[in-house]
Order: structure tokens, then sequence, then C-alpha cells
């Protein structure tokens, strides 16, 4: 990444954490799958299929428009492979027509100097690819052996900001490998974070005692910002729950392929409302709204995005919120039968 890039990114980035402080009345952060399908199947993911197809950009596009008008800062690309979409490009140059940060999730198979230009052209501000192991198993392929040539593509030619994502836990059989994928992203440059890998319902695998050396190892290499933002992690690590306020439905959206939005990838099916017809009014129900999962949830981009809002607005559990809303109207009848 170039210097002035690297100092605007910095700005920009600056910029939307004021923003976010100042006020509560936007989204922060939506992840926007483009396409479900992906070339690999690794083995603890539940997030894509082998045979669908690409959602039409003039879909993408209104979707955007929707995300534009909830105020969204940041519109990371994930899937499925989100490169395997055959007009990428346009989607990030609209994402920054509209005064968006562009950010894509990918695990990186298809990169090539080529591609990398045109994602520099096309605008895209940051880029996430997770390493799972050095070399590749029945659980996953996303490995350092297979990927190192796209990694040094990306050192020399890419014009955005790159973080390499090591994990751990979740059926990854060497712990020690998340420490060698973190070691290469910084001699490349790269910033680094280390992951707790999920179960199907986005929550806590205990981590043995090896795997907690690896982990307090690695975010040690890690980048200090994200160290800092993480600190949920720790008390994960240790198998122990964490208390925070999960804003997801609000600062944080989650828009599957068919533009419903839910509240994670791994809590798909609440609100299953569709963006088109979102409203502010879900947004203050799902803001308010405490989350039954948090507790040991390890989704980090959900959890930095709390942290902008974990010191105000408590919430409230979705039985209180019934019964509150409940009690409004009997007060609401019986005022007017009163009258
Ligand atoms: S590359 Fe990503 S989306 Fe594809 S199967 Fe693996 S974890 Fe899932
Ligand atoms: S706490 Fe929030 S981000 Fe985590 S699993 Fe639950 S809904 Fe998803």
């Amino acid at each position: 990444m170039r210097k002035s890039t690297f100092v605007k990114w910095k700005v920009r980035q600056a910029s939307f954490i004021a923003r976010a402080l100042a006020s509560t009345n936007h989204v922060v952060l939506a992840h926007i799958i483009p396409m479900r399908r992906c070339n690999l199947a690794c083995g603890y993911c539940n997030e894509y299929d082998q045979t669908s197809k690409p959602v039409p950009l003039d879909v993408m596009k209104r979707r955007l428009d929707k995300l534009a008008e909830l105020g969204t800062s940041i519109v990371t690309i994930s899937g499925g492979e989100p490169i395997m979409h055959p007009e990428l490009d346009q989607i990030i140059r609209y994402i920054r027509a509209k005064g968006m940060i562009a950010g894509l999730i990918s695990n990186g198979y298809y990169f090539t100097p080529e591609r990398i230009k045109r994602l520099n052209e096309a605008g895209l501000d940051s880029l996430q690819i997770s390493i799972d192991n050095v070399n590749p198993d029945e659980v996953s392929r996303k490995s350092l052996r297979v990927l190192d040539k796209k990694l040094r593509y990306l050192a020399e030619h890419a014009d955005f900001h790159i973080n390499i994502n090591s994990v751990i836990g979740g059926g990854i059989k060497n712990p020690e490998d998340a420490l060698t994928v973190a070691q290469r992203a910084v001699e490349l440059g790269f910033s680094t974070t280390v992951g707790v890998i999920h179960d199907g319902d986005g929550l806590l695998k205990p981590l043995t005692e090896k795997e907690k050396e690896i982990f307090h190892a690695v975010k040690k290499l890690g980048n200090k910002d994200h160290a800092r933002l993480n600190w949920f992690q720790d008390s994960i690590a240790e198998g122990k729950p964490y208390e925070w306020r999960c804003r997801s439905g609000a600062r944080y959206l989650y828009i599957c392929e068919d533009g419903k939005v839910h509240w994670c990838s791994q809590q798909r099916g609440y609100p299953g409302i569709p963006l088109e017809d979102y409203t502010m009014e879900d947004f203050k129900r799902e803001y308010n709204t405490e989350k039954w999962c948090a507790p040991t949830c390890t989704i980090q981009c959900v959890h930095q995005v709390g942290i902008l809002d974990n010191w105000r607005d408590p919430q409230k559990s979705e039985a209180q919120l019934r019964k509150e809303k409940q009690q409004k109207e009997k007060d609401r009848v019986g005022q007017m039968l009163a009258s």
C-alpha cells in the first residue's frame, strides 16, 4: 500500500469513528453477500454453497442505495467467495461513489497481479484473508503453502489495506500454524489478527491449553489497534462469557444474497426483514434488543462495532421489550376509554 493511500485510509477511519461516536442513528458496518457460491468447502463453514448464481448488479446497486440511505460508513463484501462475482469491480466502484468505505473478504485463491490492479482501480479500501493452516488438510485448503504466492502478489501490487487473519479452534489440527501464518503476514507488511473459529451457531468452542498459548503469542504479533479492540477474546479463550452489547440489526447489518437483513452470519433469520423495507423503527428496536447469544459470541467485527456504544444505551431482552409495548398499548386503550 502506498504511503499516501495509507495516510488517506487512516484519516477516513478516524472520521468514521468520530461520526459513529457522535451519533447512534446510522449503520456503522454492513456485510453484504453478492454471491453465496464458493470455490472451496471448508469443514467448519456454513456460509457457502456450490451452485448459486451471482446477484445481478442492478439489484446490488439498489441494496447499496438503501445502505447509503441508512447512513452506512463501511460496506464489506463477503460470501461465499465474492471474487467469483463477475461484476465485483462495479460493485466496489458503486460503494465508493456512494461515499462509503469498501472492504472485501476473500479466500485469496483468485488473486493475480492483473486482478489486484483492477481492484486498485475500482477503489477497494481494504481486504481480509483468513488463512487456516500451513498445509491443506480435510478441514481447510485456505493454507499458507497454497496462498503464499498470492500474498507476494498482494504485497507487490495492492494499493489497499490488507489484514491476514489466522484462526484457532474449530477442528484446526495444528494450532502452531496460526503463529507461522501471522509471522509471514508481518514479514510481508500486512496487519494480522487471530480469530477463534465459531461453531455452527456462532458460539464458543473452548480452547485447549496449547491453543491458548499460541493464541496469546499470535495476538502479541498483531496490530495494537486490533488487540485493543479485541479484549473480549481473552475471556473467550479462557472459556468465560463476556458481557457486552451486540448492536446487530442496527449498527451492524448482515445482508444475505436474498437481500434480507439478519443479525449476523451465524444468526440468520432474525429479524429476516427485506433490506428495502427496513426502517429506522426496525433499527431502533434491534439497537435496544439484548442478544441472547452475546456472552459467548466470537464474531470479531460485530464486537468491534459494539465497542462504539458499549458505554451507552443499556439493552433489554425481547420479552421485556414485548411486555413494555403491551403495557403501553393497554395504557393507551385505558386513556381512550376514560376520556
Ligand atoms: S472459503 Fe470461506 S466461504 Fe468458502 S467454504 Fe471456506 S470459509 Fe466458507
Ligand atoms: S451476539 Fe450478535 S454477532 Fe454474536 S452471534 Fe449473536 S447476533 Fe451474532
